[in-house]
């Protein structure tokens, strides 16, 4: 089995201190809070003068319905001066985790769900046939017009940017289906970017105009 390259690096963010919110936010389902620490270690190799090392981390998630475990590293990447060090954290396993929002549909969630499962396991063509799936059920969900996906996708995203990103999502499931119209092989830093074209699909189909609309009730509902 192909295994996703150890320094593949998906979910980072920086932060002031090891306890960050991030930190703890379980990558299998999303809930911040307090995670059981299995084991730690710091990382002297990113260490700076001023005094917070790195540190790994193996995390057990307290959520009943979860209960996984996950592993991080926190680097210490810049030091700001006598206050804090700049941390990123690294989720090295899962390398990839789900996106879960009210706003879209069990099925589509559910099918995501499996493609992150896919990537994390290093199947990079059963993730990227995966994903050409998601963008399938979106396009139904959203009652596309048109016969094929090219002209689906036309009729239910506007902006020319995700198109394109669509455009290879569609492609890279092609070619993940041992389609003779490529000569390429899925590299394990491909996905991750399929990956991130499907969230800002998310985004502009279903968590923007969810928020857009939340927050205009909010103003309209407490009018004077
Ligand atoms: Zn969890």
């Amino acid at each position: 089995m192909e295994i996703v390259k150890k320094d593949l690096i998906i979910r980072k963010n920086t932060s002031d201190s090891l306890m960050s919110t991030e930190f703890r936010t379980c990558p299998h389902c999303n809930m911040p809070g307090s995670k059981e620490i299995l084991n730690e270690k710091p990382d002297t190799g990113s260490a700076f003068s001023l005094g917070e090392n790195g540190i790994y981390k193996i995390c057990h998630c307290d959520n009943p319905q979860c209960g996984k475990n996950f592993f991080v590293h926190g680097k210490v990447k810049v030091s700001t001066g006598y206050v804090s060090n700049i941390m990123e954290t690294y989720f090295e396993y899962p390398i990839a985790k789900t996106i879960i929002h009210k706003s879209i549909p069990p099925n589509i969630s559910d099918l995501y769900a499996e493609a992150i499962k896919c990537l994390n396991l290093g199947a990079l063509n059963a993730s990227s046939i995966m994903f050409r799936r998601v963008l399938e059920q979106v396009c139904d969900n959203k009652n596309s017009t048109g016969d094929n996906l090219p002209e689906k996708i036309e009729s239910i995203i506007e902006s020319t940017t995700l198109k394109r990103m669509m455009t290879l999502v569609k492609n890279f499931g092609v070619l993940a289906n041992h389609d003779d119209r490529y000569d390429y092989e899925i590299e394990p830093n491909d996905v991750p970017k399929l990956q991130e074209f499907i969230e800002h699909l998310f985004q502009e189909v279903y968590i923007t105009p969810h928020n857009l609309s939340d927050l205009e009730s909010t103003l309209s509902n407490n009018k004077k």
